[in-house]
C-alpha cells in the first residue's frame, strides 16, 4: 500500500534513502513500476559502476505521453547529492499522488542524470565536468573567469596536508581581502571553462548526461506547454532546510508562480550564500531545459537542502577534486575515508536530517504538482 503524505513516519522517510547508486536505482524502479510508471533506461555507453555494472539514467514517466502540462524532477545532477535527490523522488512516488494526476498531465522523474558521479560519490561527470555548468552554447566563445584562474593553484593544491591547507587558506584569505567576498563567491560559483582538472569545470562540449537529457525531453515531453521543474541538490542553506534557487527572471510571471507554489519568502531568500547576493551562474541545467522547451512556459527551481556550513562544503569539494587529480598518499583506507566524508557532507547519515529532508521534499513536490495541475 502506498504511503500517503498524512500517514508517514520516520522509518518510511529513512527508507527513501539508499546507500549506493545501484540500490537507489533499484528502489525507484520498483516503486515507480508498482505505481504505474513507464520506465525507460538510458544506459551510459562509456563507463561502468564500481561493481562493474552498467550505469544509466532512468526515467519514470507517469501520465499520458502527450500531456501539455508536466512536472519534471531531476536527481543526481551533482553525483554526491544523488542520494538526497533520489530519496526526494521516491518520497513523491510513495506519496500516492501520482496515481491521481489530471487527464492532461504527466510527471517525469529523471533519476541520476549524472550516474557516474552518483555511483562514484563525486560531484562531476566522468570527465570532471560540473554538469550544472555544462548547458552553455558551445558554438559561442566560452565564458571567461579570470578570477578563478588567479585562485586555481590555491583552490586545487597538489597536496592535501595541514601545511598545504594552511598555505592555500592564507592565500585565499589574502585574495578575498583584496578583491572582496562577492568577487570570491562569483569566482568559485559561476563555473570555469579553462582548466579541465579544476573546480566547477563546465566542459568543452555537451556531456553525455547533457545529450541524454535532451533526448529525454524530446521523447517524454513532446507536447508540453506548461512545465514545472525541480532539480534536487544538497549542500547549500540551513541544515535540513530547503533553499530555493529560482532561475526564472526575477519578477516575471514564472517567478511569481514559483512564489505562489512555494512561498515568496522561501523563493526570494539568499540564505544559502550566508546573506550574500546570489552569484551569476553559467550553464545551469535549469537554463538548458528552458531553452529546450522553446516557447513553452517553465516555472521551477534548483532546490538545495542545507547540510554543513559553506566553508566545510567547499573544502569537501576541494577534496573531491584532489582525490582525482592530487598527489594522493598511497594509503587506501585514508582515501576511502576521505571519499566517505565527501559523501557524508552532501547526504548526511543523520536520521533527523534525513526525515526532515524527506518531509520537506514530499511537501514541496506536492505543492508543485498542485501548481502545475491548476496552472491557467
Ligand atoms: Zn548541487
Amino acid at each position: 500500500m502506498p504511503i500517503g503524505p498524512d500517514n508517514d513516519d520516520g522509518a518510511s522517510s529513512l527508507a527513501c534513502f539508499s546507500a549506493t547508486y545501484a540500490a537507489a536505482r533499484a528502489k525507484l524502479h520498483l516503486a515507480a513500476s508498482e505505481a504505474g510508471a513507464v520506465i525507460t533506461r538510458y544506459v551510459h555507453p562509456g563507463v561502468t559502476g564500481p561493481d562493474g555494472d552498467s550505469l544509466s539514467v532512468d526515467v519514470a514517466a507517469f501520465g499520458p505521453p502527450n500531456a501539455t502540462r508536466s512536472l519534471l524532477v531531476l536527481s543526481g545532477t551533482h553525483g554526491t547529492e544523488g542520494r538526497t535527490g533520489s530519496a526526494a523522488q521516491l518520497a513523491l512516488v510513495r506519496s500516492g499522488a501520482l496515481a491521481r494526476l489530471p487527464a492532461d498531465m504527466s510527471v517525469i522523474l529523471v533519476h541520476a542524470i549524472n550516474p557516474y558521479g552518483f555511483a562514484y560519490d563525486t560531484r562531476t561527470t566522468e570527465n570532471n565536468v560540473d554538469l550544472n555548468r555544462n548547458f552553455i552554447d558551445f558554438s559561442a566563445p566560452l565564458p571567461t573567469n579570470p578570477a578563478y584562474q588567479e585562485l586555481h593553484d590555491s583552490l586545487c593544491p597538489a597536496e592535501w596536508t595541514a601545511t598545504s591547507r594552511k598555505a592555500t587558506d592564507d592565500a585565499i584569505a589574502a585574495w578575498i581581502a583584496t578583491n572582496g567576498q562577492k568577487a570570491w563567491l562569483y569566482s568559485i560559483m559561476k563555473g570555469q571553462y579553462d582548466d579541465p582538472t579544476g573546480l566547477n569545470f563546465g566542459g568543452r562540449a555537451p556531456e553525455w548526461s547533457n545529450q541524454t537529457l535532451r533526448a529525454i525531453l524530446r521523447e517524454h515531453l513532446p507536447a508540453v506547454r506548461r512545465l514545472g521543474f525541480i532539480d534536487w541538490h544538497s549542500g547549500l542553506g540551513q541544515t535540513g532546510e530547503p533553499f530555493f534557487l529560482c532561475f526564472n527572471d526575477r519578477g516575471d510571471a514564472n517567478w511569481q508562480r514559483a512564489c505562489a507554489w512555494w512561498g515568496r519568502v522561501r523563493v526570494e531568500s539568499a540564505e544559502g550564500y550566508e546573506g550574500g547576493e546570489r552569484p551569476p551562474y553559467n550553464g545551469l541545467v535549469f537554463y538548458g531545459v528552458r531553452n529546450m522547451i522553446g516557447t513553452a512556459q517553465m516555472t521551477g527551481a534548483v532546490i538545495e537542502f542545507g547540510t554543513v556550513p559553506l566553508k566545510t562544503t567547499f573544502d569537501q569539494l576541494r577534496i573531491d577534486r584532489w582525490l582525482k587529480f592530487g598527489r594522493t598518499p598511497d594509503e587506501p583506507t585514508t582515501l576511502e575515508r576521505m571519499r566517505r566524508e565527501v559523501a557524508e557532507c552532501f547526504t548526511p547519515e543523520d536520521a533527523a536530517w534525513r526525515s526532515r529532508v524527506v518531509a520537506h521534499a514530499r511537501a514541496i513536490q506536492l505543492q508543485a504538482l498542485d501548481g502545475v495541475a491548476h496552472w491557467v
